[in-house]
């Protein structure tokens, strides 16, 4: 946690939040590790540098991040070494690079991503010096393995992010389905859906029909434009996730 008057766990000093400093989120080692009271922190970049623990607490943070981003359907990995990763995202047009030295990243636009690669001193001009010793190590990793970024997106497997988004959305309408089980709470969130403007969740047309079914049954919504019924659980996780079921894979 970062926050106005954090102190640094290493020399119990303040920290000013205007200068650069060392962060990370979330706990890495379990409770009973005594590194564990250092995670989750903010830290000088001088205490972190000299700090005897760092070479460990680096490579577990480093290795952490690297099992979260095999979950995270948005962001691929297009580069996995001992030393340095390297994750996409598509959507949002970001790389993040992190080596495995600090635990630090470097975040680059991916339209800019040749730009950078092409002048190592402008790309950690202001970095702290143990941050620039750890790039300029897996600097030649990343030209060598990721010149451009059209090699960098095509070196992620979209195929098994693709599956893992698909997964989540079947994993989402199976739980509002469960949520919605009584006839009642489905009928509300027919009408909540109604109110929101809902759209199809199969092909995104506007004013699917709305079969209303009194309220013993469940209502329903007919597509005109695609030719597909559905009610609020597949309407839910198709928006929640944003996208269109039609693209789910067969
Ligand atoms: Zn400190
Ligand atoms: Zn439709």
């Amino acid at each position: 946690m970062v926050y106005e008057g954090v102190c640094c766990p290493i020399c119990k000093q303040e920290i000013d939040l205007d200068a650069p400093y060392f962060a990370t989120s979330e706990p890495f080692f379990p409770s009973e590790h005594p590194l564990f009271k250092y995670c989750d922190a903010a830290m000088h970049w001088d205490c972190y540098a000299a700090w005897p623990s760092r070479s460990e607490f680096a490579r577990r943070y480093f290795e952490t991040q690297i099992e979260g981003e095999k979950r995270n359907y948005y962001w691929g990995i297009a580069l996995s070494r001992d030393e340095v990763a390297v994750t996409v995202s598509i959507d949002i047009g970001q790389v993040i690079v992190m080596t495995a030295e600090t635990g630090d990243t470097a975040r680059v636009g991916l339209n800019q991503w040749e730009e950078w690669l092409a002048d190592f001193d402008q790309a950690v001009e202001g970095l702290h010096p143990v941050q620039q010793d750890a790039f300029r190590e897996v600097w030649p990793i990343l030209r060598d393995v990721l010149p451009s970024a059209t090699v960098m997106v095509r070196r992620v497997d979209w195929e098994a992010k693709n599956k893992l988004l698909w997964a989540r959305v079947e994993l989402c309408r199976i739980q509002e389905e469960e949520r919605l089980r009584t006839v009642r709470t489905y009928n509300k969130a027919c009408q909540l859906w109604i109110n929101r403007g809902g759209f199809c969740p199969y092909c995104g047309a506007d004013n699917p029909r709305f079969e209303d079914r009194g309220p013993e049954r469940k209502s329903e919504f007919h597509c005109i434009a695609c030719g597909q019924s559905f009610g609020p659980p597949e309407a839910n996780a198709a928006s929640s996730f944003g996208v269109y079921l039609k693209d789910a894979p067969t």
